[in-house]
């Protein structure tokens, strides 16, 4: 085995194939082969329990349960609403490594949760996201169990609160800066959909805003000279989405809802749109932002100097708030990601999202978000779907990077005789 000069660690390479040799490895690879059907099952019924923003704690008790069921250790549901579950008791101060998949959906509560499968392809409302990443995490909680790995540092198994949306990460946030864990996670692996190669390194900044306009309302007839808050809220929007944004570093607006007025026959008392703003860079992102006050404030003036009578009145609030970060191209985490996808002949896919991973990235910890395996498709709709062929080569994939990611498991349980245990000179 090739050594490094400095540290003494083996390099990448030779670290992660005598990883991949040591039978309790091996134990976790088969189970995670052998056992699709219960993972599939799993899958369709978590996806079946609502899970909307800030309504998660019905699938979140549902994944305790699960977790207790596989024999983690101190289960339990945090202040936030994350679903809580460690590989060992915790000692209250050594490190952890965190696994971690979210547990809500873009989808409202009443939205019907019809789960269908054809084989290996699963259709239905979040069976991909994060239904997948979810599964996933169950599985690979399992398969260590099963296998009976104990790495050198603990692992933190999260199905966690808040990731879609309005959301804001605060799962995560609460992880990392009020949770006992805080300062204690090494790394971090967030379950984020299907996908095999797929691993989100680049952190996408993005701001969410909701514009509200109010003013006195009136009769469409009799008070047709009172400045409408419809008229000006659509001004702004038309003004804002004419710009051109720059294609690099991209740069991205979406007005993703409206609403407001009560009657065709009213003049409106009030108006109201979401925007999301996007950017990998910090200064676009906030150039969009100040172009997204002046084309809400232009257009107020323009509405109160033409109309007559009691002013209208803007509010902007700030709803979503995701720092950019970037993950260190030179990071143990990202020479250990691209070592295991050598090992298994995997092509590696950095990708820029926004996702749970934002959190630990912005706070310069080593985090991914990474595909739980398989395709998917139609995400963010009801007509989503998940392919989940050749999932087991994903997770092997997880589990290579989340057990290197804990440090080396027990020495002297290697497959091959030959190989040296990981440190030795
Ligand atoms: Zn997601």
């Amino acid at each position: 085995m090739i050594f490094r000069e400095r540290t003494k660690e083996p390099l990448p390479l030779a670290r992660i194939a005598t990883l991949a040799q040591h039978r309790g490895v091996h134990r976790a690879f088969a189970w995670l082969h052998l056992q699709e059907p219960r993972i599939s099952s799993w899958q369709q019924e978590l996806v079946a329990i609502p899970a909307p923003p800030f309504g998660e704690g019905e699938r979140a008790a549902w994944f305790a349960d699960r977790m207790r069921e596989l024999g983690l250790s101190d289960v339990h549901i945090d202040e936030a609403g994350n679903a809580l579950g460690l590989l060992r008791p915790d000692d209250g101060q050594s490190h952890v490594a965190l696994l971690s998949a979210h547990l809500d959906t873009v989808f409202s509560a009443d939205t019907e949760l019809d789960i269908r499968q054809d084989e290996s392809l699963l259709i239905g409302p979040g069976i991909s996201d994060n239904g997948a990443g979810l599964a996933g995490l169950l599985a690979l909680a399992a398969a260590i169990r099963h296998a009976e790995l104990q790495p050198v540092n603990n692992i933190l198994f999260a199905a966690n609160v808040g990731e879609e949306a309005e959301g804001n990460l605060r799962g995560m946030r609460h992880l990392f800066t009020g949770s006992p864990f805080a300062r204690r996670i090494c790394g971090t692996l967030a379950l984020e959909g299907a996908g095999t190669e797929i691993v989100v390194t680049r952190a996408l900044g993005s701001r969410r805003f909701r514009v509200e306009i109010t003013g006195p309302g009136g009769h469409a007839w009799t008070d047709s000279a009172v400045a409408n808050p419809i008229v000006a809220l659509s001004t702004a929007i038309a003004e804002i989405s004419s710009r051109t944004l720059p294609a690099r570093p991209r740069t991205t607006l979406n007005v993703g809802e409206i609403r407001g007025g009560t009657s065709v026959t009213a003049v409106a008392q009030s108006a109201e749109a979401t925007f999301d703003l996007r950017s990998t860079d910090a200064g676009q992102l906030l150039l969009l932002e100040v172009q997204l006050y002046r084309a809400v404030e232009d257009a107020v003036m323009a509405a109160n100097r033409a109309g007559s009578g009691e002013k209208l009145q803007a509010q902007i609030t700030l709803i979503g708030d995701r720092p950019a970060a970037e993950l260190d191209p030179k990071s143990r985490l990202l020479e250990t990601v691209r070592a295991v996808d050598r090992h298994l002949r995997l092509r590696t896919e950095e990708r820029l999202g926004s996702t749970d991973a934002n959190i630990p990235l912005s706070l310069g910890l080593e985090a991914v978000a990474i595909g739980a395996g398989g395709l998917a498709g139609g995400v963010h709709t009801t007509n989503e779907w998940h392919d989940t062929r050749g999932r087991d080569l994903a997770l092997r994939r997880v589990l290579l990077i989340l057990l290197d990611l804990c440090g080396h498991l027990e020495a002297g349980n290697e497959v091959a005789a030959d190989s040296p245990g990981a440190g030795e000179p």
